[in-house]
């Protein structure tokens, strides 16, 4: 079982008050805490060791390429990578899916079909309608139903020789369904279609077996897991990394510069132009040292007994909706109160010191879907409580009583 009072003493801000109330921090799926461990990693680089890597002959230069470096294999590790070269490190989930997306276009032709789920979040939709505007290839989306689930039996009629590449997320950030992610890529990779899954929302709350999943394409970003902001991975199967052009031009990511030709770096250089997040990468390796030593499987059990309990009570309000009712889902719940505007229930739940978010949450297809403008949403991490739930129940009440 895991010591949440412990745990809570990990993270400096959850002692701060908002508004004069104890700060109940309820936007997890927006953006993680970050604990005390990974903190120090941040300043023990810069106090310590701060150099640019790769390049220099002298010792501080060589202890953060070590250090950068390590992370990378503690990236490959959790995901089970085969090799470490197969994790490129980006800024983040955008960043890993835009690389992704721009070498596709000398992959892709006319004519060609992309499939996206109706799920997902602005990020993973975006860069394949450029994609698409560039090459000619034709965007298809993967419908859900009133559960906020995918419909497979659409998914297995859009399938076919035509469908070259296949996008979906691991979890919703708007919903929180656990998208069936192994049937969609055994079924896309049958009709010889490459599969990316964006695995934002997914790697806080569950560990994805790249290999196992014989994924093609996986991502996520350091500050939804503990890390910091501004760092992310892309994994890529080798093949897939070496058949992709690279995303951007300059140093770090040639072999050899002429004026005339220039050859490209090895994995996982040629797509690590420039002066990295080096401070950032060696943090989500403190991140995820520190999620694993607290265990995924604690932390999906927890979460999801604060998922059930906060449903229940949630649902004991009148007139409350709850979106995305997926069996399979994580600790986020969005909902909204038949007159009550989300934006207006957000203020005044920040008013009492507790921190929710407001809007299309970056998913506004599916806004769309439910005909609404946006939704509350509440995510929970392993570091919130019960007695927290409670204070969210009470402040929606209030809300309630004072908007309607
Ligand atoms: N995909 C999903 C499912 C997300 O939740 C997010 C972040 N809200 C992103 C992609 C984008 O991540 P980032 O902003 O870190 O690039």
């Amino acid at each position: 079982m895991l010591d949440i009072k412990k745990i809570r003493e990990d993270f400096p801000i959850l002692k701060r008050e908002v508004n004069g109330k104890p700060l109940v921090y309820l936007d997890n799926a927006a953006t993680s805490q970050t604990p005390q461990q990974v903190i120090d990693a941040i300043v023990d680089y810069y106090q310590n060791y701060n150099a640019n890597i790769h390049r220099g002959v002298h010792t501080l230069s060589q202890e953060a390429t070590d250090k950068y470096e390590q992370a990378r294999i503690k990236i490959q590790k959790h995901f089970n990578a085969a090799k470490s070269y197969e994790i490129i490190y980006t800024s983040g989930t955008t960043h890993s899916i835009n690389l992704v997306a721009n070498g596709f276009s000398a992959l892709i032709k006319e004519g060609d079909e992309v499939l996206v789920s109706a799920m997902e979040h602005h990020s993973n939709i975006v860069p394949w309608q450029m994609l698409c505007e560039r090459t000619g290839a034709v965007l298809k989306v993967i419908p859900m139903n009133e559960e906020g689930e995918l419909r497979i039996d659409v998914y297995d009629e859009l399938l076919g020789d035509k469908t070259k590449l296949v996008f979906c997320n691991h979890i919703s950030n708007a919903l929180g369904t656990i998208n069936p992610i192994e049937e969609i890529i055994e079924k896309a990779h049958e009709v010889g279609a490459a599969v990316l899954i964006d695995g934002a929302q997914a790697a806080p709350h569950l560990v994805a077996d790249v290999q196992a999943l014989d994924v093609d394409f996986y991502t996520c970003s350091a500050h939804k897991i503990c890390g910091p902001t501004g760092v992310g991975m892309l994994y890529g199967k080798e093949e897939w990394l070496n058949k992709l052009p690279p995303y951007q031009g300059g140093g770090e990511m040639i072999a050899e510069v002429t004026f005339e030709k220039t050859t490209y770096a090895d994995l996982p250089h040629k797509f690590e132009a420039g002066t990295p997040n080096i401070c950032g990468g060696i943090a989500f390796g403190a991140a995820l040292d520190y999620m694993n030593a607290i265990g995924f499987e604690e932390i999906a059990k927890y979460e999801h007994e604060l998922l059930a309990y906060a449903t229940q009570e949630l649902l004991k309000i009148d007139g409350l909706k709850i979106y995305g009712t997926a069996e399979n889902k994580t600790s986020v719940i969005s909902f909204n109160i038949e007159g009550v505007h989300p934006y207006d229930m957000g203020s005044i739940l920040d008013k009492l010191g507790i921190a929710v978010r407001t809007g299309h949450h970056c998913a506004q297809p599916i806004m769309d879907f439910f005909k609404i403008p946006g939704t509350v949403r509440a995510s929970f991490a392993f570091y919130n409580t019960r007695e927290e739930v409670d204070v969210l129940i009470a402040g929606v009440l209030k809300a309630k009583s004072m908007l309607l």
